[in-house]
């Protein structure tokens, strides 16, 4: 194949100061895509002033062909709603399907469109770009490092990635088999700052055990974890199974599930397995006229009256909204609580809330979790393989100290341009 002449550049709107609110932009040939539209993690809810300065988001620009989705987490895709409507989407097939199953159910919900389909290693072309998915384990389903190679130059986006979760095979994969004359690679690096550098994050494997081992003793259990963290949840399934407990998953977390398409995955007619309606989302149901979301759901129903007798042997994914369930059941007292998602959400917001209702409770709080982002000795051996011309920090906190640990690091400032 002949090199195409003319330039690739690229630059970066939000991340290489700090950790979400991910945005790459992209040009060449006079075209230009994004890779991720994310709402930062600070930020309230989606605002206009949000979105980055680029043409063809809130006027027409036809330049603009399309945005890529590395994965579903709102870091990445929250200001799509934002954009213009006809811009032309691409990610995941899963991912479409679970922002469509989750948008009854969550606030800034966003039903997609999707105009390319990611599939691992499948090549596919937006204007001058060649754009080839990954699929990388990490704690949301469905996630893509992303390859694009455009006017002979080569750009490799790591997305967010680990190597200690249910599909850390995928990364070994990525590793043993690089993409080869990589010029330029944005790698994340959310785990600078938070982990020393030699240290591992526990496996997905490990807190399985850690799970088994904490809820083998009786009492209800109300455990906090994301519905989308399908590995997380697959983890507490099977510790249930292994400490002989019932797992209550509510609607939202069984539509989920379901939108996976994934028959290895816990679905109604499992052992161990029940699903519980809460309040707040019989409400919700009601409201929505959305009667249709119980029907497959129908014979793995549990009601109140069932949990209150078998609750010494139960376990509530919980989240605060369904406090008033457990209140109503009349089972807090022996209530223990496991936290399954990250601590810093304990600081403030809707996690503090909690923490500070369950200590005036009396019901004891325990911390069990993995990273979705790899280690540092995790991400030297992506750089490692990939070995790319240039390093530039993306999706972190501590860009300045990747000099530290990785080769060839090039520093980028939000909103520059530079030649891939
Ligand atoms: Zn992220
Ligand atoms: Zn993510």
């Amino acid at each position: 194949m002949s090199e195409e002449a003319g330039s690739f550049r690229g630059r970066v709107h939000r991340g290489t100061q700090q950790i979400g609110g991910t945005c790459i932009e992209l040009e060449a040939a006079g075209e230009r895509i994004l890779l991720d539209l994310g709402l930062p993690l600070d930020a309230d809810g989606p605002s206009d002033d949000l979105l980055p300065p680029v043409a063809g988001l809130r006027a027409e620009d036809t330049a603009l062909r399309g945005i890529v989705l590395s994965h579903g987490h709102g870091d990445h895709w929250g200001l799509l709603p934002l954009c213009r409507p006809n811009v032309p989407l691409a990610m995941g097939a899963a991912t479409a399907r679970i922002m469509r199953a989750a948008a009854p159910f969550v606030p800034n919900a966003f039903v997609p469109f999707v105009s390319f389909e990611l599939v691992d290693r499948k090549t596919f072309q937006i204007g001058p770009f060649s754009i080839t998915p990954y699929l990388v384990d990490h704690s949301a389903y469905d996630a893509y490092a992303l390859l694009i190679h455009a006017a002979g130059r080569r750009l490799f986006y790591s997305g967010d990635i680990r190597a200690h979760g249910r599909k850390g095979g995928l990364f070994e994969r990525l590793v043993s088999n690089p993409p080869r004359g990589v010029d330029t690679m944005l790698m994340e690096g959310s785990s600078l700052g938070r982990l020393d550098e030699d240290t591992q994050f526990p496996t997905e494997d490990d807190i399985e055990a850690r799970l088994t081992e904490s809820l083998r003793p009786p009492g209800f259990v109300i455990l906090s974890a994301s519905a989308q963290n399908i590995d997380r949840i697959v983890s507490i399934y099977r510790a249930c199974k292994r400490s002989d407990r019932t797992l209550l998953l509510d609607l939202y977390a069984m539509e989920i599930l379901r939108a996976t398409g994934n028959e290895r995955l816990p679905s109604v007619g499992w052992p161990n397995l029940s699903v519980y309606v809460p309040e707040y989302q019989r409400r919700q149901i009601a409201r929505n006229k959305r009667f249709d979301l119980l029907e497959p759901y129908r014979s793995a129903r549990i009601y109140r009256e069932r949990i209150t007798e078998i609750a010494d042997r139960t376990v509530m994914l919980f989240r605060p909204a369904m406090a008033r369930d457990v209140e109503t059941a009349n089972l807090w007292t022996g209530t223990r609580a496991i936290w399954s998602q990250w601590d810093g959400y304990l600081k403030d917001g809707p996690g503090a809330g909690l923490k500070a209702d369950l200590a005036t409770r009396g019901v004891p709080m325990e911390i069990i979790h993995t990273s979705g982002h790899a280690s540092i000795p995790d991400l030297k051996r992506l750089s490692n393989a990939i070995q790319p011309e240039k390093l530039v920090p993306i999706h972190t906190f501590e860009g300045d100290s990747f000099g530290k640990y990785f080769n060839n690091v090039t520093r980028r400032r939000d909103g520059e341009w530079w030649e891939v």
